[in-house]
């Protein structure tokens, strides 16, 4: 399909609660969305790296910046007929994954609805329900954290994964064992310790958690490898894995026996789908994960979790959690416990609410 034009919104999203996480405390969340038009038919995408770039290199003004200026441009006018091809034309812009995902996602959305698929099927995954599990944040208490958590279960969330950092470790996540002696779980360290922290994690393999997620520096391979063979619980790869090279090199050499994959993260869902075959081939299962986007970026993670690699339950937030009024309509619903079914509906099946995209936009253009 030859691409006709191009509309980046770089918008600013209040949440309901602040996000606190070892790489700081986020209010508002800033991502890209991303709309392509081609043939009276419109895809959608985001592009969701947060605010500042403390989660990873990448931010949202800058992501709207290189988008604009660099990545955009070079697809106006251009006949795309697969996300391959779409990545060769990008190529040329080294790193810069999120920026370059916004693009790709808005790609396979609008390939999607030409083809009148939802974005399940036409990936080759399944339209079947996907399980979710449910997420928190650094607390103000660990009684508020516990109350949290036999919240969540009581609602049937089939896991639940905690934030750590330095000074909400150890004890937090010992209180929340004790109450919960069989619940499966989860920690996610967000690049916040390194290798000397050996003797907490020594006592995190004593709790039965499912994995430790992304334990040392975001762009560490190496010293995650070492950790690994000291460990019996899995080590789960997030901020490290920015595109399909650095998966099979971590995979290659023991550097984590889980993947966690966002489409924004490795350069968009052609980049996701790679990622998934390989770990399915080498046999490390995979869940998808969030930037706490809208309900467009969300829905394109739903989509992605429908492949059959993806056996741990996805990050994802429903209507109501993150935002009091999301971007995207229809919002995200379950549709049983710990249960999220995809839209039957071609594309996505989401599209930006007219008047919400316009009270949150900060700046727009048009390619
Ligand atoms: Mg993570």
């Amino acid at each position: 399909m030859r691409i006709e034009k191009i509309e980046l919104f770089h918008v600013a999203m209040p949440l309901i609660s602040p996000w606190r996480t070892a790489y700081g405390e986020d209010h508002v969340i800033e991502s890209v969305l991303v709309a392509m038009h081609a043939q009276g038919e419109v895809g959608w995408g985001e592009a969701g790296p947060l605010a500042t770039p403390t989660y990873s290199p990448e931010y949202a003004a800058g992501v709207f910046h290189t988008m604009k200026s660099w990545l955009a441009p070079c697809l106006i006018g251009k006949d795309i007929r697969t996300g391959q091809e779409l990545g060769a034309l990008l190529d040329w812009v080294k790193g810069n994954p999120f920026a370059k995902a916004g693009l790709d996602m808005a790609w396979w959305d609008l390939s999607a609805r030409q083809a009148g698929r939802p974005l399940c099927t036409h990936l080759g995954g399944s339209s079947a329900p996907i399980s979710v599990g449910a997420d928190f944040g650094i607390c103000d208490s660990i009684q508020q954290l516990v109350t949290s958590v036999a919240g969540a279960v009581a609602a049937g969330f089939p896991r639940v994964k905690l934030k750590i950092r330095e000074g909400w470790d150890l004890a937090v996540v010992q209180a929340v064992r004790r109450e919960f002696p069989s619940l499966t779980m989860h920690v996610d360290c967000n690049g916040g310790y390194r290798l000397d922290d050996r003797r907490l994690f020594e006592a995190l393999d004593e709790l039965g958690l499912e994995m430790i997620e992304q334990p040392l520096a975001h762009d560490d391979l190496l010293d995650h490898a070492q950790l690994q063979s000291a460990l019996q619980t899995p080590i789960c790869l997030d901020e490290s894995i920015t595109g399909t090279s650095k998966a099979r090199k971590a995979i290659e050499i023991g550097a984590c026996r889980y993947v966690n994959i966002k489409p924004g993260r490795v350069g968009g869902m052609s980049n996701a789908i790679a990622i998934h075959d390989l770990c399915q081939d080498k046999s490390i299962p995979c869940w998808v994960g969030s930037m706490l986007e809208s309900a467009i970026g969300a829905s394109q993670c739903l989509a992605l979790g429908t492949l059959p690699g993806f056996t741990y339950p996805a990050d994802m937030f429903t209507a109501g959690v993150l935002y009091a009024e999301d971007i995207g309509s229809p919002e995200i619903g379950l549709s049983a416990p710990g249960t999220v079914e995809p839209s039957s509906l071609p594309g996505i099946g989401v599209r930006p609410d007219p008047a919400r995209l316009a009270a949150r936009t900060l700046s727009q253009a048009s390619i």
